[in-house]
Order: structure tokens, then C-alpha cells, then sequence
């Protein structure tokens, strides 16, 4: 795929997808490298000097920044060039591809479903064709959930393994950059690009940059998948089931083994309120700067105060507004012991009882998600139902623990795209990548 190619493809997309924000035409590599004349894709909450960066928001729907994310400069050193800004939920809030200001992204595959979110468009632009390589951001799911519902490969590597400097915040404990490929190997190759400790992020960590795509063996001889219990019993489509299954008896035949892990089912009931509280508490503080003073799409007022209250009601869309009047709920000083610091013990709590998991294992496999991509209209699941708080929601358990995670295509379900997620220790990606590729094989080679 070409850079040409590829801005031909995106345009013939959009009109169906919504994928994009901007397309960009006039990008030109400026290095050689290992990504030379590359096309990439990147989320639009990835900060880009002189392009519309918008993060979703109508707020920051004229914004222009003066100065680039980290990764963009590794993109470009490494040869990459930047062919699109792409669509998402408003400042990565939201799982369904329906909260950004310009509109639903819509399923290249059944365009009467969602493509997921938040990553929307970058997992849609792979999808369909248009880049071998999407940047997307992960906070609880927003890179391995859309990953499943297109059909591509989507990866989360280990907590302060990439920078995040330039990077529009959404809850900063829980932040990750992602991205999604075609293949694992292309997956490795990203990660072997982008990592590497950045004096620019404070949550940084001083891992060097990994090298793992040179070396990288579809043997899994030995090698333990645990499969995960509780979000297997709490799924109930049987096609699902079926196909995680002939997964599973491949992957044995190849010499690995499956054992089954089990979670203590009240810490996995409690991940996704636990999860919502330090999200809304932490994205309501990151973004108390979006007030229309220094940038962003101003509203008129008569004195600050009127312009900033105006800016934010107008700026923002339904499910943020929400979001950020519970994430001031649990930061207000009454109430902070009792939900944002609780939610934090219970963290701590839920981290350790993982990581246990993670330690009786190489990797720790499960469906990503409970069946396909829902409908963009009418979709609806019992919020308090296993399927939900479990089974649908269960990939937030990595962001909390910091560790690295991946969802690999695997059979269709019902005719559409799904994916298997598999999660390694922390630091472990060339584990992960090992097993991920063996996953990918089996499949690619029919079982
Ligand atoms: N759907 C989750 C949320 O709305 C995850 C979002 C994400 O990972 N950015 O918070």
C-alpha cells in the first residue's frame, strides 16, 4: 500500500465510514527507516503540529497545535508518513463510535453496526484497507475492543512503555497508546518502533525500546495459556464458545497447554464501577484546562467565568457532560474517601488478584468480546448481567495492572469479525507477541 494508494482508499471510505477527521494529502516522509513511505493513520486525540487535532470534541474542533505528540516524530523518524487524523469518541470517552462531534463511525463489514470505540476510525481504516498501521489510545478497552469488532489486531503494550507526551488525556493512571495492524508481526515491528522512556512523560517508565520483531517464532511448545473462567462462563453465544474452543484445541496441538484460571468473581463484578470512578475522577481533573480561555472554540460571555461555563456547555456532548459531573461528585472533598479512594484501594486489590493469574500462566486468553459488533441503533445489554460486567468489560483489568495486551482476529461469529484477547505479565511483550502469532497462525492456516 502506498501513500496515494492509501489517501484514494481513505477518501472512498469516508462517506460510508466516517473513519476520518482529516485526511491529510501533504504529508512527505522525511527519514528512512524500517516504516519508509509507510501510510499511517493516527487517532485525532494524537497531538499534531499545524493539523487539526480536534480529540473528538467540538471544543477543540479549531484546534491547531503548535507542537507534536513524541510518537509522531518516532513515526517520522522511523519513515512513516501521516496520511489521516481519525475519528473517536469524544476525548476517548465511550465504547461505541457514536460520541465524537462529526458524527457515528460506522462498520465497514455491516454498516448498520459500530465499529466500537473509542479508537473508531483507526480500527476501521485498517480494517477496510486503507493503512497497514492506526495509532489508537487504550483506557479500558478502546484499542482491543474495536480490534475485535473489525477484524484487525489490536495492541495495548505494557503501561509507560510508550510515550504519551502529546497525547489528549482521558484518566492518566489508566492511559496507554495503542495501535492496530493487519498481521502480529507488523504488531511486534510497532512496538519495537514506539517504545522507549521519554523525558517529555512524566509516566514514562525506563524500559529500553524493545526489539522483538527480528526475532519473532510462532513456537509455543510448552508454553502455558491459561483460559479465563469466569468470562468464559459468562458469555452465551455458542458460536463464540465454539470458536474459542477449536482455538484452544489448535493451539494444543501445536504443544502448548490450556489450563484454566479462575478470578474471584466479586473483585471481577466490582472492575467496571471501580474502573468508571478513577476514569470520570481523573478525566474530569485533566480536563478542567478545556475552558475556551486559552484555545479551543470559544463561547461568547460577559465576564470569564459566563465564557467558560458557555464554553463547556456548548462544547461538550451528552455523555461527557455526564461523565464529568460524576467524576466531580467523587473528587468533591465529602466525597472523595469514600469513592475515588476507595476505587483506588479496590484497584490495588483487584491488580493483585490479576497479576496472581498472570503468574500461574505465559498468557491469559479469552473472546475479547461476548459475540460481534452490536447495532448502531437499539442495541441494548442488562448493565448488571455477567455478560456485561464481565464478559464485555473485563479487558479493563490490564489498564489497571499496567499489563500488555492484545487482541488477535480469529473466525467469524454470525459472518463478522471477532477477536480473541490475550493478556502477559508486565514488560512481557515478546511473550505476548509469541503467543499472539501462534493464535494468528492456527487460524490463518484454517485450524
Ligand atoms: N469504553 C471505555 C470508556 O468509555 C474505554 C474507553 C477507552 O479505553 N478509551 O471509558
Amino acid at each position: 500500500m502506498n501513500v496515494n494508494e492509501a489517501i484514494n482508499r481513505l477518501k472512498a471510505i469516508q462517506p460510508t465510514t466516517n473513519a476520518c477527521v482529516t485526511i491529510i494529502e501533504d504529508d512527505v516522509k522525511t527519514h528512512e527507516g524500517v516504516l519508509s513511505d509507510v501510510p499511517i493513520a493516527l487517532k485525532d486525540n494524537v497531538i499534531t503540529k499545524g493539523i487539526l487535532t480536534t480529540g473528538g470534541s467540538k471544543l477543540l474542533s479549531n484546534y491547531i497545535p503548535p507542537y507534536n505528540a513524541t510518537i509522531v516524530d518516532k513515526l517520522k523518524q522511523a519513515g512513516g508518513v501521516i496520511v489521516a487524523k481519525t475519528s473517536l469518541d469524544e476525548l476517548g470517552m465511550g465504547g461505541t463510535g457514536t460520541a465524537s462531534f462529526n458524527g457515528p463511525v460506522r462498520n465497514p463489514f455491516d454498516l448498520t453496526r459500530q465499529a466500537g470505540g473509542s479508537s473508531s476510525g483507526s480500527a476501521v481504516v485498517v480494517a477496510a484497507g486503507a493503512v497497514d498501521i492506526a495509532i489508537g489510545s487504550d483506557t479500558g478497552d478502546s484499542v482491543r475492543k474495536p480490534a475485535s469488532y473489525v477484524g484487525v489486531v489490536g495492541t495495548k503494550p505494557t503501561y509507560g512503555r510508550i510515550s504519551r507526551y502529546g497525547i489528549i488525556p482521558y484518566a492518566s493512571s489508566l492511559d496507554h497508546v495503542g495501535y492496530f495492524t493487519r498481521d502480529v508481526r507488523l504488531a511486534a515491528l510497532m512496538c519495537d518502533v514506539l517504545s522507549g522512556q521519554d523525558k517529555m512523560d512524566h509516566t514514562s517508565l525506563p524500559y529500553p525500546s524493545t526489539t522483538i520483531a527480528p526475532s519473532l517464532q510462532d513456537n509455543v511448545k510448552g508454553k502455558v495459556y491459561g483460559v479465563f473462567k469466569e468470562v468464559l462462563e459468562a458469555i452465551d453465544h455458542p458460536q463464540t464458545l465454539k470458536h474459542f474452543d477449536a482455538v484452544c484445541r489448535a493451539l494444543e496441538s501445536k504443544g502448548a497447554i490450556i489450563k484454566t484460571i479462575s478470578m474471584n468473581e466479586t473483585l471481577l463484578r466490582t472492575c467496571l464501577p471501580t474502573y468508571y470512578i478513577i476514569a470520570n475522577c481523573e478525566a474530569t481533573a485533566n480536563h478542567s484546562n478545556l475552558t475556551g480561555v486559552n484555545f479551543g472554540l470559544t463561547q461568547e460571555g460577559a465576564d470569564v467565568e459566563t465564557i467558560m461555563t458557555n464554553t463547556r456547555t456548548h462544547g461538550f456532548g451528552p455523555l461527557i457532560r455526564k461523565r464529568f459531573v460524576i467524576g466531580s461528585y467523587g473528587l468533591k472533598d465529602e466525597n472523595q474517601d469514600k469513592l475515588f479512594r476507595k476505587a483506588q484501594k479496590v484497584r490495588r486489590l483487584i491488580v493483585e488478584e490479576f497479576n496472581r493469574m498472570l503468574n500461574e500462566c505465559d498468557g491469559l486468553i479469552a473472546p475479547a468480546t461476548t459475540s460481534i459488533a452490536p447495532l448502531l441503533e437499539g442495541a441494548n445489554m442488562n448493565v448488571l448481567s455477567n455478560a456485561h460486567l464481565i464478559a464485555e468489560n473485563y479487558m479493563v483489568l490490564s489498564n489497571f495492572s499496567g499489563a500488555p495486551s492484545i487482541t488477535v482476529p480469529i473466525m467469524p461469529v454470525d459472518g463478522l469479525p471477532h477477536g480473541i484477547n490475550l493478556t502477559c505479565k508486565i514488560e512481557d511483550e515478546s511473550t505476548m507477541f509469541q503467543l499472539a502469532l501462534a493464535i494468528e497462525t492456527c487460524v490463518k492456516e484454517g485450524l
